[in-house]
C-alpha cells in the first residue's frame, strides 16, 4: 500500500506539476514501504541488522512525511532536531541488542524515536494559523501516530512482556496491532493524497483567475472577491475604500512605443500596486490599462492617502523599453464604502471620481468632497434643536 501511495504521489507531482512536498510524500512512502518489506522478508527478523536497517529506513520514511507535510503549509522542521533524535535512538538500540536478547527495550526505543519525531511535525502543523478542515485533519492524524508511538510500547511491554522477537511476532496482539498501525498509515495516506489534490484544484483555479500581465486578479475574479469582502465588512462592521486607476495618455504608449512596451507598462502599473497594498487588501485588472483596489479596514480618507502613495510611485517608475527621461502617470478614483452600499454603487462613484480626475487634468486622485454634498434636513433634528 506504501509503494501504491508512492506511484501515486509521483504521478501527481509529475502530471499535476505541484511543488516538491509532494515529491517528498512519495520518499516517505517509498522508505515505509520498503522498511516494512525488509522487517517482513528477511529470513531472520531477530538479527541486529534488521532492527537497524528498519530503523534507518522508517526514520527516513518518517522525516520525509515530516519534511513535506510542514513544507505544504509553509512551516519548517528543523531537520538538525530530527537527526539528533535518530542518533540517539540509534545509539540505545545499539546498546539494547548489546546488552540483552529482549525485544522490549528495542521497540521502545524506536518507537520512541518515531513518537519524538511526530510530536515535533504535530507541532508545525498545529503552528499554523490558517487552517482548513483538510490541513487540520492532517494534524490531529500526525498527533495520533505521535501518541501511538509514545504509548504503544508501554501497552506492548505489558500484554506481550519480555518474549523474544520470534514469538513476538507469533503473537495475537502483534496481529492487531499490525492491522491498527495499517488502518491509521491508510487513513492518513489517503488524507494526504486528497490534500494535494485538493492543492492542485485550488492552484489551477487561482492559475485561471489570474491576469496572466500582471499576476493580479482578473476581473471576474476581482469582483466575486470583492462582493465577498464587503459582505463581510457588513457584517463586523469595518469600513472598505475602493480606488478605481487608469493610466494616463495609454493609448500613445502603445502608438509610440509598441505593443509589447505597452504590456510592460501595465505590468509595472500592476506591480508598483501589489508592492503597496497590504495582505488583507485586494487589487485587481479591470480592463485594458485600468486597476482596482478594494482596501479592508480602511475609509475613504486613508484610501485616498494609499492612491496618492501608489500614483507617487507610479510616477517615479521606469518602464524598460521606454526613455529613461520619460515617465507615466494615473489618474485614480477613490470612494469610502457608504451604510447600505454595495459593491455596483461603490465602484460607480469611484469610477466617476476616476473621470473626473482625467477631466481635471490627470495625473492625480479625486474623491468625493464631503464638504460640498448638501446634507438633506429634517425637521425632527430643527425640533430638537
Ligand atoms: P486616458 O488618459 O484618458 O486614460 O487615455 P488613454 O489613451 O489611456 O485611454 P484609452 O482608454 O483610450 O486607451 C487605452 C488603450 O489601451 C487602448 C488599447 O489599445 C490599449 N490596451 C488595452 N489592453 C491592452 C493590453 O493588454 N496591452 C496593451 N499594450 N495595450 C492595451
Ligand atoms: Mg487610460
Ligand atoms: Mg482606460
Amino acid at each position: 500500500m506504501a509503494l501504491i501511495f508512492m506511484a501515486m504521489f509521483l504521478v501527481l507531482w509529475k502530471r499535476g506539476n505541484m511543488g516538491s512536498y509532494v515529491l517528498g510524500f512519495a520518499a516517505a512512502y517509498f522508505c515505509l514501504g520498503l522498511g516494512f518489506l525488509v522487517t517482513h522478508l528477511v529470513p531472520d527478523p531477530g538479527a541486529f541488522y534488521v532492527f537497524h536497517a528498519t530503523q534507518v529506513l522508517y526514520t527516513l520514511g518518517t522525516g520525509a512525511l515530516i519534511w513535506a507535510a510542514a513544507k505544504r503549509v509553509g512551516q519548517h522542521v528543523s531537520i538538525r532536531a530530527l537527526v539528533v533524535v535518530y542518533a540517539v535512538s540509534a545509539l540505545t538500540l545499539a546498546a539494547a541488542i548489546s546488552l540483552s536478547d529482549d525485544t522490549g527495550p528495542r521497540l521502545y526505543i524506536v518507537n520512541t524515536g518515531y513518537g519524538v519525531m511526530m510530536v515535533i511535525g504535530t507541532m508545525a502543523l498545529f503552528n499554523v494559523q490558517r487552517r482548513n478542515a483538510i490541513d487540520t485533519l492532517i494534524a490531529v492524524l500526525f498527533a495520533f501516530a505521535a501518541v501511538n508511538f509514545l504509548v504503544r510500547p508501554v501497552l506492548t511491554l505489558i500484554i506481550a512482556g519480555g518474549s523474544d522477537a520470534s514469538a513476538y511476532r507469533e503473537s495475537i496482539y502483534y496481529s492487531v496491532l499490525s492491522v491498527a498501525v495499517t488502518v491509521a498509515s491508510l487513513m492518513t495516506g489517503v488524507a494526504l493524497i486528497g490534500a494535494c489534490a485538493w492543492d492542485m484544484v485550488i492552484a489551477e483555479r487561482e492559475r485561471g483567475e489570474r491576469d496572466m500581465l500582471t499576476g493580479l486578479r482578473a476581473r471576474r475574479a476581482f469582483e466575486q472577491d470583492a462582493i465577498a469582502i464587503i459582505d463581510r465588512a457588513k457584517q463586523e462592521g469595518v469600513p472598505v475604500g475602493l480606488v478605481v486607476a487608469d493610466i494616463d495618455h495609454f493609448k500613445a504608449v502603445n502608438d509610440v512605443y509598441g505593443h509589447q512596451v505597452g504590456d510592460k507598462a501595465i505590468a509595472a502599473f500592476g506591480g508598483v500596486i501589489a508592492d503597496m497594498i497590504r495582505n488583507s487588501d485586494i487589487a485587481g485588472r479591470i480592463g485594458g490599462e485600468e486597476f482596482c483596489i478594494l482596501a479592508w479596514n480602511c475609509d475613504g480618507e486613508k484610501a485616498e492617502a494609499m492612491a496618492e502613495r501608489v500614483r507617487r510611485r507610479f510616477s517615479e517608475t521606469a518602464v524598460p523599453g521606454m526613455p529613461s527621461n520619460n515617465r507615466l502617470s494615473a489618474s485614480f478614483g477613490v470612494a469610502g464604502r457608504e451604510a447600505g452600499e454595495g459593491y455596483g454603487k461603490l465602484f460607480a462613484r469611484a469610477d466617476a471620481e476616476l473621470y473626473r480626475a482625467k477631466e481635471s487634468g490627470r495625473n492625480r486622485v479625486c474623491r468625493e468632497e464631503k464638504a460640498n454634498v448638501v446634507t438633506e434636513f429634517r425637521p425632527k433634528d430643527a425640533q430638537r434643536a
